[in-house]
C-alpha cells in the first residue's frame, strides 16, 4: 500500500532508518532503507527529509551552517538532562562524539516514547533550521534553548539530533545513492536515474528534484531550467598523454587550445544585485574572494550572466602566475582583507552558460567563446581576463603551445572541441586535458580519498604513520583501494591529517569502501589528496579494477608519494576513477611492452 499520502512523518522512523543505515556495510542495503523511507515519507516534506538524511538543512550552494560551538552544545545537554557540565565533558571525552554522548547521558531515559515527548520530522527540521538562522544578540541563548528543547526526545532520537547538528552523522548517503533510490521509489526503475541526474545537474538541489519528481512526476524533472544563484554541475575534462594522442581523440574536429591554469574553478553568478561564486564541489564561496565578486558586477557587460572561471594567485610584482597552494591562503574565515592584499589572486573565464535568461550551455562553443568575448570586450582591468585561446590543427602547434603554457606557470593545456555543447555534470573528450609529465614514471598524478590509517610508529608515535587511499568505482558507488602512502608527508601535513581526519572518524570499515587491508582505522571516504606513483602494479590485497586485468587480483600504486596537494576542492565522488586506473594500467603495459628490447630467437 502507498502511503505518500500520509501526512506526517514521525522523527522515529526516519531514526530508525538511520539506525538501520549505521549497522550496514553494504551499499545496496543503504539504498533499499532509504527506498522504503522515501516511500513513507509526505511529498510535501520530501525535500527536507533529503537533505536531513544527508546532514544538511539546505542544497550545499545555500551555505547554511547550523555552526554551533562545541561549549553551547554541551550546555544545551546540560540543560536538558540536569546533569553537570563537568560530568558531561568526562562523558565526552571517552566517547569522542557528543551524539554518543547524549545517548550514553540518557540512556536510562523511557525508550518507547512513552514519557518522552513525540516529534514530527516538520518541527524537528524546522526547530534545526531556526537554529541555524539564529544571528546577533542573543542569539546564543536562543540557540541554547532550542537545541535543549530538542533534547526532550527519547534518547535514540536525541544521538542522532545532536549528532546532525554537530555534523557527525556519517551514513554515506551520496548524491548517487539518493538518485538511485529515487529513481526506484517513485518510478520503479533505475534506467530513469539519467533523468533525475540531468535535472540534478543543471540545479544541484537534490531536494528540489525530489519534490518535482514525487509531486509532479518524471516529466517535470525534464522541464527544470538553470537559474541564476543555483550552481551548475560542472563540465569535465577526459585526460591524455601526448599532444599526438589529443589529437586522435579530436578525431578531426575543429578544436581550440587554452592554458589550462593552475587554480580553483569558480562559477561567477552575476545579477542586477549581487554576485555569486560558487566552488567547483558547487559550495557558496562569495567570501573568499569579496574583490573578485566586485570587480566582476562592475566590468562583466550583461546584467545577469553565469561563467565559469578559473582563479588563480599570481605575484603581485612580477604578474607570473603561481601554483594552486597559494590559494589555500585564500581559504580563510577572518583577515580577507589582508589576505586579499597580500595573496593577490586574477579571475580567468573560460566559458558562459547563462546570460539574461536564457540558457546558452546547448551552443558550441564557439559561439559561447563569442559571447565571452562581448561580455568582456575592452576588459583592460587586470583582476578580470580572458583565459587566452589559440585553434590549433598540428601536434607540433600543440606541443609549441604546451612549452609556452608551462613556461607560464600553468599545468599544460586544455583542448576543447569548437562544436561540443556544454554539458553539466558530464566527463568526456569534448574536452582533454593534456598535463606535463612528471618526474615519476606514471604521467599523471592521481587524486585518491583517504578511507583508513595505521598509527604511526617511532618518530610519528601520535600521529598516522599510513594512510589507506581509495580510487571510486562510479558504476558501483564505491570507494576500492589502490594503496598505503606514507611519504611525502611533512610535520605540518602529518599535524593537519591527524586533526582533520579525527572528525571523519567511524568504528569500522565504511560500506562503501573495500579493501582486503587491514586498518587501525576508518574513515568516511571524504578527503581527497594528490599522490605520484612510479607505477601500477598487480595486487591481491587492493581492490580497485579487481578482476579486470587478472581475476582476484585489483591495482595497486607501486611507490606512492603524497605530492603536498590536499584536493579540498574535490568530492569524493571527483577523485581518480577505477576505470582510470585500468586505463593507465593498461597503458603502462603497452608502453612497456614497445620500450622492451624483442628476446633473442
Ligand atoms: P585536475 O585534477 O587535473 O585539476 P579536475 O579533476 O579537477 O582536474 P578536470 O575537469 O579533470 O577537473 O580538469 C579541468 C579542470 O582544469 C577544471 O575543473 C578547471 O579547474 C581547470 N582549468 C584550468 N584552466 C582551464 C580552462 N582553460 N578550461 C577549463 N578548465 C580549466
Amino acid at each position: 500500500m502507498s502511503c505518500f499520502n500520509q501526512r506526517v512523518l514521525d522523527f522515529s522512523i526516519i531514526v530508525d532508518t538511520f539506525e538501520q543505515m549505521e549497522r550496514t556495510s553494504s551499499r545496496l542495503a543503504l539504498t533499499d532503507y532509504l527506498v522504503s523511507l522515501l516511500r513513507k515519507t509526505p511529498t510535501d516534506i520530501i525535500d527536507r527529509v533529503i537533505y536531513l538524511i544527508q546532514g544538511k538543512l539546505h542544497p550545499d550552494y545555500e551555505g547554511v551552517e547550523l555552526g554551533l560551538a562545541e561549549k553551547l552544545a554541551i550546555r544545551a545537554i546540560s540543560l536538558s538532562t540536569g546533569l553537570d557540565v563537568k560530568s558531561i565533558e568526562q562523558i565526552y571525552r571517552n566517547t569522542g562524539d557528543l551524539g554518543d554522548t547524549v545517548g550514553e547521558v540518557t540512556k536510562s531515559k523511557n525508550q518507547t516514547t512513552l514519557f518522552a515527548e513525540k516529534m514530527t520530522v516538520e518541527r524537528v527540521y524546522l526547530t534545526l533550521d531556526k537554529i541555524a538562522h539564529s544571528a546577533g544578540a542573543g542569539s546564543q541563548d536562543a540557540k541554547l534553548r532550542l537545541v535543549s528543547s530538542l533534547l526532550t526526545l527519547t534518547s535514540r532520537e536525541s544521538r542522532y539530533i545532536m549528532k546532525f547538528i554537530m555534523g557527525t552523522l556519517r551514513l554515506g548517503i551520496a548524491d548517487y545513492t539518493v538518485i538511485d533510490a529515487l529513481a526506484l521509489a517513485f518510478t520503479g526503475d533505475k534506467s530513469n536515474r539519467p533523468i533525475l541526474e540531468n535535472a540534478y545537474n543543471v540545479s544541484s538541489d537534490l531536494g528540489t528534484v525530489a519534490k518535482l519528481l514525487a509531486i509532479k512526476g518524471l516529466e517535470s524533472l525534464r522541464l527544470l531550467e538553470i537559474t541564476l544563484y543555483k550552481p551548475v554541475r560542472p563540465m569535465l575534462a577526459e585526460r591524455v598523454r601526448s599532444a599526438e594522442e589529443a589529437l586522435e581523440r579530436m578525431e578531426g574536429q575543429s578544436i581550440a587550445a587554452e592554458y589550462k591554469l593552475d587554480g580553483e574553478r569558480i562559477q561567477v553568478h552575476k545579477g542586477k544585485e549581487k554576485v555569486e561564486l560558487f566552488s567547483r564541489r558547487l559550495e557558496k564561496i562569495t567570501h573568499h574572494y569579496p574583490e573578485v565578486a566586485e570587480s566582476i558586477q562592475k566590468l562583466i557587460k550583461t546584467n545577469e550572466t553565469i561563467l565559469e572561471a578559473e582563479v588563480v594567485a599570481i605575484n603581485a610584482q612580477t604578474d607570473e602566475f603561481l601554483p594552486f597552494q597559494e590559494l589555500m591562503h585564500r581559504r580563510r574565515k577572518y583577515g580577507i582583507k589582508e589576505a586579499i592584499e597580500e595573496y593577490p589572486v586574477v579571475i580567468n573565464i573560460f566559458d558562459i552558460l547563462y546570460i539574461d535568461g536564457e540558457d546558452k550551455t546547448s551552443f558550441p562553443y564557439f559561439q559561447r567563446r563569442k559571447l565571452i568575448e562581448k561580455a568582456t570586450k575592452g576588459l583592460k582591468n587586470e583582476k578580470v581576463r580572458l583565459v587566452p585561446q589559440a585553434i590549433v590543427k598540428k601536434t607540433e602547434d600543440l606541443e609549441k603551445l604546451m612549452a609556452v603554457a608551462i613556461e607560464h606557470g600553468c599545468e599544460g593545456l586544455m583542448i576543447k572541441q569548437l562544436l561540443s555543447s556544454y554539458r553539466a555534470g558530464a566527463r568526456g573528450f569534448a574536452w582533454i586535458k593534456l598535463k606535463r609529465e612528471y618526474r615519476s614514471t606514471l604521467a599523471d598524478t592521481l587524486d585518491l580519498i583517504i578511507v583508513g590509517a595505521l598509527y604511526g610508529r617511532g618518530r610519528r608515535v601520535g600521529k598516522y604513520g599510513a594512510l589507506l587511499l581509495a580510487a571510486y568505482d562510479s558504476e558501483a558507488d564505491m570507494f576500492r583501494s589502490t594503496c598505503k602512502v606514507g611519504t611525502g608527508f611533512t610535520d605540518l601535513h602529518l599535524e593537519h591529517f591527524y586533526k582533520n581526519l579525527k572528525d571523519t572518524r567511524i568504528s569500522h570499515r565504511h560500506p562503501r569502501v573495500d579493501t582486503g587491508m587491514q586498518m587501525d582505522l576508518w574513515f568516511e571516504p571524504q578527503i581527497v589528496i594528490e599522490v605520484s606513483a612510479s607505477e601500477i602494479t598487480l595486487s591481491p590485497s587492493h581492490t580497485a579494477g579487481i578482476n579486470s586485468i587478472r581475476e582476484n587480483y585489483g591495482l595497486a600504486l607501486r611507490f606512492p608519494k603524497f605530492t603536498g596537494k590536499i584536493r579540498d576542492d574535490k568530492n569524493p565522488e571527483d577523485a581518480t576513477k577505477v576505470e582510470e586506473l585500468i586505463s593507465m594500467y593498461k597503458r603502462q603495459m603497452r608502453s612497456i611492452k614497445n620500450t622492451r628490447p624483442l628476446p633473442k630467437s
